[in-house]
């Protein structure tokens, strides 16, 4: 058999890093690396470039194009830079992509990729959540499988991997509960970017750290759920798991409940996705039950927790909700991680868009949906000054 052709969008970022460590532990020459991306971090891509002997590596920094050809010097590595040299090198055939570029900023290259038909091995839960239905369409279009890398789904499509022909009748999603899981509303109103970024079981990217603090996450989550699995909002249920031992459970009509366990650690949720439908050798750690002693359970707090509740609203509301919900909130984490606004203020603001911006029509495709998009953030960027001032 040939070489297996993958490319990874995102590499210099936390599932990035974790992808370029699985596709090593099972062994590089079983690939052939066609493209990899990052964006501020020339360095960083440069040298995941050369580890994964790639033959594209771009930046979406278009400024960049001459600090990226100097650090790929002697490599023979092409180096391509800006948005549409992201587009370009996503639209490349390759039998597998990694999508790990955070936020809507993913949009456009995965949607590129899955054109192509590729297996899409999707972390960016910022396409479901912003444009789920038309990206869905584009992937049954073009025959594309698509493969949930984020914990808890990737959790449940082993679940269903094994229970194929037994309908689901609810999701469950765990939650750590984040950093904050016991603080009062008023200690949460004080905290800091560096606390909210201190996960207490996951080591990931500062962004979704901040968004498991506020379960924003989550609230993402559920909506990623619903288009992963074709669920309705009602079947998707939220429970706190401090432990993040249990990823997520899937209950059958006869009462049943699967749960996927295992250490908390992005790459078994990547190899998988990356070996499906086999399972690859990895040197995570071994679960020991005994010196974990006890799993608890618990209810998320709507009060201190309101993003939960947003969610289930942009979902009720369905059309483009989802998409004002992403946007604002991309909006409302830059301005908190820029001091501007505080920890529940997020929320807050979140709220206040999904209201003015109610009503606006449905997106029938990518164009659409970055037009809601873009709106969202000019509504959300109004609403950080007053909250700012
Ligand atoms: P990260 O911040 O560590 O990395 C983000 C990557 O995106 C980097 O490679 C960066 O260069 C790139 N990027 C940032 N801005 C960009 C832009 N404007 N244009 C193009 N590229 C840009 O993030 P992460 O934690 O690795 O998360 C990546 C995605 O995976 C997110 O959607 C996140 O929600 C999802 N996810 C992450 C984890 C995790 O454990 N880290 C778990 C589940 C899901
Ligand atoms: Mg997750």
């Amino acid at each position: 058999m040939g070489k297996r052709r993958i490319s990874i969008f995102g590499v210099t970022g936390s599932i990035g890093a974790n992808t370029a460590a699985v596709i090593e532990t099972v062994g590089l020459d079983a690939f052939e690396v066609v493209a990899v991306s990052g964006n501020a971090n020339i360095a960083g891509l440069a040298d995941a470039a050369r580890r994964l002997r790639a033959g594209v590596a771009v930046t979406a920094d278009a400024g960049r194009l001459d600090e990226l050809r100097a650090a790929l010097t002697g490599s023979g590595i092409e180096a391509a830079a800006g948005a549409s040299a992201l587009i370009e090198a996503a639209g490349r055939p390759v039998d597998w992509v990694m999508s790990a570029i955070v936020g809507a900023a993913g949009l456009a290259p995965t949607m590129a990729a899955a054109r192509t038909g590729a297996t899409i091995a999707l972390a960016n839960k910022e396409c479901l959540v912003a444009a789920g239905t038309v990206f869905m369409a584009e992937m049954s279009r073009s025959g594309a499988t698509l493969l949930p890398v984020d914990s808890e789904h990737n959790a449940i499509f082993q679940l269903t991997c094994a229970e194929r022909d037994c309908p689901i009748e609810r999701l469950i999603l765990t939650a750590s509960g984040g950093p904050f899981r016991d603080r009062s509303r008023a200690e949460m109103a004080g905290v800091t970017v560096a606390q909210a970024v201190a996960h207490p079981n996951w080591s990931m990217g500062d962004r979704i750290s901040i968004d498991s603090a506020t379960m924003f996450n989550k609230a993402l989550e559920m909506i990623e759920a619903r288009h992963l699995f074709g669920v309705e909002p009602e079947q998707i249920e939220v429970v706190v798991h401090p432990q993040s031992i249990i990823h997520s459970m899937v209950g059958f009509r006869d009462g049943s409940i699967l749960a996927h366990l295992g250490p908390p650690d992005m790459r078994v949720a990547i190899g998988y996705a990356l070996c499906w439908p086999e399972r690859p050798e990895l040197p995570v750690e071994r679960l020991d039950f005994a010196a974990l002693g006890r799993l608890d359970f618990e209810a998320p707090d709507p009060e201190r927790f309101p993003a939960l509740g947003l969610a289930r609203a942009a979902m009720a509301r369905g059309g483009v909700a989802p998409c004002v919900l992403n946007g604002a909130r991309e909006v409302a984490l830059d301005a908190f991680i820029a001091g501007r606004i505080g920890f529940l203020d997020m929320a807050a603001l979140v709220e206040q868009a999904m209201e003015r911006l109610d009503g606006l029509p449905e997106a029938n495709d990518l164009d659409d949906i970055f037009a809601v998009d873009a709106e969202a953030r000019r509504v959300a960027l109004e609403l950080v000054k007053r909250f700012a001032a």
